[in-house]
């Protein structure tokens, strides 16, 4: 398998790296320690960064006239323009990021199901939305995966993250040294991987990757990182997955007997029931590029898109 490239994710601080929530404590996510060695991570605290101090009062989103703010209501303060300036300059001093890791339902990381109040003195509802911070990151990394730690728990949720995460640093890494033959090279070995987020979608990449078009390095690069992230944008879904798995059994499956055939497509079978893992399919096929040293099947991430260590079947099922 070819070396792993390390992704550049953000991580919420206080999911195991500092005692900065508003209480004082710290959470520990065993998830986050165990990326700790494949990946590259800052982290942010906006609350502390902006100098509120732990611990500190609690702050809450309000939506007020139409515009939603950041009030810390023990002190009456208004906390939006210097969350703002905040985020604007850290923000702009990131160049590359692959992913976002923050801390769901927080008022400043959350980047999704954070309560929006209705009025600052008197509630008179609330609704749920993406915090300030979580959206401006959206707004400047569109491509990059984000997610909260509560939504990780879910096993499917945490094994796409960790394909996007992943395949968005390999692109990073062909950007800083691309040629032709290396993009052509690179859509190859990814061939069956984007064919489980969007069929036509993995089409079109091949064709920018072809270039048939005869484009110059620069714009091919650029077309085709564009398309690429954008496929990974998509949710696989398992019959996407299951084509996948035929078109990588379909190259091998001309050396094994009756009884191995049945033995796969039994095993697919099983995967669409949920009676068995992604990771027993990848196995066999694995198995078919030891025995007859195919190096295409070999060659695609699809078999291992990120390191095995990371590979964890609990899930929270939500
Ligand atoms: S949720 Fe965000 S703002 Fe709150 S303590 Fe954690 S890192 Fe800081």
């Amino acid at each position: 398998m070819p070396e792993i490239c390390k992704p550049i994710i953000v991580v919420s601080r206080c999911l195991g790296f500092e005692a900065c929530r508003y209480d004082g404590q710290m959470l520990h996510e065993s998830l986050v320690q165990r990326l700790k060695p494949f990946v590259q991570i800052m982290t942010v605290c906006p609350e502390a960064d902006i100098g509120l101090g732990t611990p500190r009062h609690p702050v809450r989103l309000v939506r007020h006239q139409g515009e939603v703010h950041m009030i810390q209501p023990s002190t009456g303060a208004d906390l939006t323009a210097d969350m703002r300036d905040y985020l604007v300059g850290q923000v702009s001093s990131w160049s590359e990021i692959d992913g976002f890791l923050l801390k769901g339902r927080s008022p400043s990381c959350g980047p999704g199901g954070v309560k929006i109040y209705h009025g600052i003195d008197k509630v008179t509802g609330t609704e749920k939305g993406a915090d300030m911070f979580a959206a401006a990151v959206s707004q400047a990394f569109p491509h990059a995966a984000i997610e909260d730690e509560g939504r990780l728990r879910n096993f499917h949720i945490r094994e796409t993250f960790l394909m996007r995460i992943f395949a968005l640093a390999r692109l990073r890494q062909l950007m800083q040294q691309p040629s032709v033959a290396a993009i052509s090279q690179f859509h190859a070995s990814h061939k069956l991987l984007l064919m489980c987020f969007h069929q036509d979608m993995m089409r079109q990449c091949g064709r920018i990757a072809g270039n048939s078009d005869g484009l110059d390095l620069a714009q091919l690069m650029r077309q085709y990182a564009a398309r690429f992230r954008e496929t990974l944008q998509r949710q696989p879904s398992q019959r996407n997955i299951i084509n996948a798995l035929y078109h990588g059994y379909g190259w091998a499956s001309d050396g094994l007997t009756s009884a191995e055939k049945k033995m796969f497509v039994d095993a697919v079978e099983e995967y669409r029931d949920e009676r068995v893992t992604l990771a027993t399919l990848q196995l066999l096929l694995k198995s078919y590029v030891l025995r007859f040293e195919h190096a295409y099947l070999g060659s695609q991430y699809f078999l291992e898109p990120y390191p095995k260590a990371l590979f964890d079947l609990t899930s929270s099922g939500h």
